[in-house]
């Protein structure tokens, strides 16, 4: 479950952040996610809730905004939704795909008080 590892590693960034902002409680935690990543969000909750309970951060929302894997063609540039795992390009079948979105893990913002 690589969720333990990416939540623990969110929680030392946001901890930093407050830290510098001299905040003392944390509301929620917007996060980016792109769809390659294979991120299972139920378990990244999941996660955060067993590492932040009895810690002044119990409670935290997570928010997750999922970003689509979408590849180019290297061939024709057609950009399409790469569903399934398929990179191959939809209209001329061509194997050489650049992704251009999905690979994304970010902390887009953080609600604090
Ligand atoms: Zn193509």
């Amino acid at each position: 479950m690589h969720e333990m590892g990416i939540a623990l590693n969110i929680l030392d960034i946001v901890k930093q952040e407050m830290d510098s902002y001299g905040a003392e409680k944390l509301i929620s935690i917007c996060l980016v996610v792109g769809e390659f990543t294979a991120i299972a969000h139920h378990s990244l909750t999941f996660c955060l809730e067993i590492i932040t309970k009895d810690t002044p951060f119990e409670g935290v929302r997570l928010e997750i905004e999922q970003i689509p894997l979408i590849g180019r063609c290297i061939n024709c540039k057609n950009e399409f939704a790469i569903e399934g795992n398929r990179f191959i390009c939809t209209k001329c079948s061509s194997k050489a795909i650049e992704t251009i979105s999905g690979r994304e893990l970010f902390i887009k913002e953080i609600e604090i008080d």
